[in-house]
């Protein structure tokens, strides 16, 4: 099916179940009301001129107009271009004509931001151009640029008034609806950037409705559930773990914020009595460690999903303790993927749970190469994983090459992660191929050293990579950021390692700090420490 039948078969089952909140907005759907505001903003954008196929940004932090946007151009055909809300400039231009995108829609209405002239900066004929007709000389491709405010701006469509031009019963929709292919494109989503400059991946209804129904059904959502999602719309944690797993099990999204703020996820989960809770490692070490945390009632929580990075084995068991988690799953995946490949499931047993990311979803296949010879190495061995089915993108897009160097000729997609499956099938990811060290000719995953470190009551979080070092070919670096008002200090930290772990794996340099350069989607950039690392050692 494609996301638009699909959807509007859950509006007939849970008409008047809560689809949406929005925390921040003050704003509530049900599925009848959502479909109806997705229906006139499908007709809107069709009344602009735009077509199926057509791609349209949207450029923007969470918010209900986003959940709207996904939907009426999955209803209609047009791809939808996820735009990080961090970038600037350059990347909003080079994001704009990497994929043509003929429509913009953009936030400005939550925050006082500069959005506004970026766009001007870019397309500075909009002042004088009507929707629809812009003529940019740096973004040829874009006609309309839509803005979520309430200010009139010169050339700049009004979200509201774009809606006032809708009509949920305009006839097209459900002609165009007929005449879509579930293997069309209806989304290019870029990839969090952690290794380096984000990469496009094209994706379609069977990619993302699969991965967003088997995710719910490994957390057992029901129409009474309602999961709480701070993570980024923008990326496929939030559209496909968040939204597309509430959607197609008639559950309540609800939105906390239109960014990541510990203490409005405390207070949304309190309030909307949450029983699902998603998230990336670091967010929820910043809920756990809020001073405030035990001022919440959260003892609605039941599930959630805990992803995106390797998850520290002591932040799981807390969040199982101390936020009542007891059913939470722990996903693996790439936005490549759509993007979900492995996870647990709400009946894995608990020490599976915290110590694996589960096994391979359903209809896909999971495999481990040895990455030199692309041979499938013995159960418990380290190599490569690669996944096959249909989760897999359609590819990078307008970039065959890439595309080719990971997707092979048999349709198995190369992760660039390190994985051991064990003799049950659970997957444990060591983390990735480009962050193994490699001192002396051991190699260390940073990973193991991390787990290590973190038991350190000290310890608030902590990082590990290697650096170039002339005898070794690579030394450990440790970055770590130290509890509030906890005292440590680097020779102590060694006495600590020291009979724990091996002598090569305790870090040569340690460096206590106040943050790691991190992704919007909460990712530490590994390759940020270890490019100032070799500054400093030069
Ligand atoms: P880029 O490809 O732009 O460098 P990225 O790989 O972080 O960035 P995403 O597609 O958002 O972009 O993230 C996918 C990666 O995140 C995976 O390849 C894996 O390295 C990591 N990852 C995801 N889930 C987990 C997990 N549960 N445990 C460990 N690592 C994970
Ligand atoms: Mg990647």
């Amino acid at each position: 099916q494609t996301i638009g039948d699909f959807f509007d078969a859950m509006v007939s089952r849970f008409p008047d179940n809560e689809a949406l909140v929005s925390c921040h907005q003050q704003l509530r759907y049900r599925y009848h009301e959502l479909q109806r505001e997705a229906n006139r903003l499908a007709s809107a954008l069709l009344g602009l001129g735009l077509v199926p196929g057509d791609r349209v940004g949207i450029w923007s932090h969470n918010n209900a107009q986003w959940l709207l946007t996904q939907i009426a151009t999955a209803k209609v055909g047009m791809v939808l271009v996820n735009i990080n809300p961090a970038y600037r400039i350059a990347e909003l231009e080079y994001a704009l004509n990497k994929v043509g995108c003929k429509a913009l829609i953009t936030m400005t209405a939550f925050k006082t931001s500069d959005y506004l002239d970026m766009i001007r900066a870019i397309a500075p004929e909009i002042a004088q151009s009507k929707p629809g007709e812009l003529q940019a000389a740096r973004v040829p491709a874009l006609k309309t640029v839509i803005q979520l405010g309430d200010d009139n701006v010169p050339g700049m469509l009004r979200f509201a008034d774009l809606m006032a031009t809708g009509s949920a019963d305009d006839a097209r929709i459900a002609q165009i609806g007929a005449t879509l292919k579930n293997t069309d494109p209806i989304n290019i989503q870029f990839t969090s950037g952690t290794t380096g400059f984000p990469k496009g991946a094209t994706l379609t209804h069977r990619n993302v409705l699969n991965n967003g129904f088997f995710i719910g059904e490994a957390m057992k959502l029901t129409p009474a559930d309602r999961l709480c999602i701070p993570v980024p719309l923008y990326h496929c944690f939030g559209m496909v773990l968040g939204n597309l797993a509430c959607l197609t099990h008639g559950a309540t999204i609800v939105y906390p914020n239109d960014a990541f703020d510990p203490l409005t996820v405390l207070q949304a989960v309190q309030d909307e009595r949450c029983t699902g809770l998603h998230g990336v490692p670091t967010m929820f070490i910043a809920e756990l460690d809020h001073p405030r945390f035990k001022d919440f009632d959260l003892s609605t929580l039941r599930t959630g999903i805990m992803a995106g990075s390797p998850c520290p084995i002591e932040v799981m068991k807390r969040v199982v303790a101390d936020m009542h988690m007891s059913e939470v799953t722990i996903a693996y995946g790439m936005t490549e993927t759509s993007p979900v490949s492995c996870q647990s499931t709400t009946d894995t047993p608990l020490e599976k749970r915290v110590s694996t990311v589960g096994k391979t979803q359903p209809h896909l296949e999971v495999k481990i190469v040895d990455p030199d010879t692309g041979k499938t190495v013995p159960v418990g061995a380290s190599g490569e994983l690669c996944t096959r089915g249909y989760s897999v993108m359609h590819g990078y897009w307008d970039d065959p090459q890439k595309t080719a160097e990971a997707i092979d000729t048999e349709g198995w997609m190369h992760t660039g992660d390190l994985a051991v499956m064990d003799e049950e099938g659970y997957v444990n990811i060591s983390g990735r191929i480009k962050d193994m060290v490699i001192r002396g000719g051991e190699n260390i995953y940073p990973r193991e050293i991390e787990e290590f470190l973190y038991r350190h009551p000290a310890i608030q979080d902590v990082q590990v990579v290697g650096v170039p070092d002339k005898k070794y070919g690579e030394e450990l670096c440790a970055w770590i950021i130290l509890r509030p008002g906890a005292k440590l200090d680097a020779d102590a930290l060694r006495d600590y390692c020291k009979g724990q772990i091996a002598h090569y794996k305790v870090p040569r340099y340690i460096r206590f700090v106040d943050a790691f350069p991190m992704t919007i989607t909460g990712k530490v950039q590994k390759f940020r420490i270890r490019d100032v690392m070799k500054q400093e050692l030069q």
